[in-house]
């Protein structure tokens, strides 16, 4: 009972947010942060791959292929792949439909540019295909990211990262619902740009995209309205950069891998897998989007 209890609290906390059109009529970037935030991070950082190692044919994580079943396609199209970086004992697991538009390489290069302790908040990136521009997903309560088409800007990777870092597995509890995020919200006076205007949870993760690059590169591209959003800036700087945004230490706390299975799925288990997805779009708080950025 007390857990139904939560879990209906959980609904109509999230639903709160979504009826919130606007946040703000400000934006510190008119444009979006990929044209002003990309090329700082991409000429500033490396990944520090070491090796890639495809698995075989006809096995994938659990994780990887509720995702390719739930969005109509075939586990056996699959790409998987161990990913591992130099500062990180333990490698990664990728998984790519064949047709992406992302490459490995790609995968491999974006989310690895991240700094150790973001890419410790996920569990599999994802990629599927999508026939023009980019969207994302974050599944907050696994630590999985999905990316759909061509998004290779690794503000894209912040962002969808940054929904793991606002829930750190716990999206009950999210950071971007308490009241000290909530009170600097209302003590600044513009958001990052149009698509944070969508809610405070896709606020609070162009807020991490600003907040990483300032950490990285001690100074931020030019805001329209200089100041507009430090307090949120400041307050999740001061919660979560030792931990998460600077680019030292070793990878820690990361979640455990999902179990693997064979890719074979049988008509039975392809439809329940699908049905169980539907369900989810939409009503689910744990999973966070579609993201698309202008
Ligand atoms: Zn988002």
């Amino acid at each position: 009972m007390i857990n139904l209890f939560s879990k209906i609290v959980t609904v109509i906390a999230v639903t709160a947010v979504g009826v919130l059109a606007e946040l703000k009529n400000k934006t510190a970037y008119p444009d979006g942060l990929s044209g002003p935030f990309n090329p700082g991070l991409t000429n500033y950082t490396e990944a520090p791959l070491q090796w890639f190692n495809p698995w075989g044919a006809g096995w994938i994580p659990q994780g990887c292929k509720d995702r390719f079943i739930g969005k109509g396609y075939d586990a056996n199209d699959a790409e998987v792949f161990n990913i591992k970086y130099s500062d990180c004992d333990r490698a990664w697991t990728f998984c790519r439909h064949k047709d992406a538009q992302l490459s490995i390489e790609d995968m491999a290069d974006s989310f690895g540019r991240m700094s150790v302790h973001m890419r410790s908040l996920v569990r599999h990136p994802i990629a599927l295909p999508k026939s023009s521009g980019c969207s994302a997903q974050a599944y907050t309560n696994i630590g999985d990211i999905v990316m759909y088409g061509n998004c290779k800007g690794i503000t894209v990777w912040l962002h969808e990262t940054g929904h793991q870092l606002d829930s750190r597995l716990k999206p009950s509890n999210r950071f971007s619902g308490t009241t000290p995020w909530l009170q600097a919200l209302e003590r600044d006076s513009c958001v990052p740009d149009s698509y944070a205007n969508t809610n405070t949870v896709e606020d609070f993760a162009q807020v991490v995209v600003v907040a990483q690059f300032n950490t990285l590169l001690g100074y931020k591209p030019e805001e329209a309205f200089p100041g507009c959003l430090d307090h949120r800036q400041g307050l999740l700087e001061r919660t979560f950069q030792s931990d998460y945004l600077e680019y030292i230490g070793r990878c820690s706390n990361r979640p455990e891998d999902s179990k693997i299975v064979s890719t074979e799925t049988t008509k039975r288990e392809r439809m329940k897998m699908m049905k169980r997805a539907k369900a989810q779009e939409g009503n689910d708080p744990n999973v966070v989007g579609p993201c698309s950025f202008p």
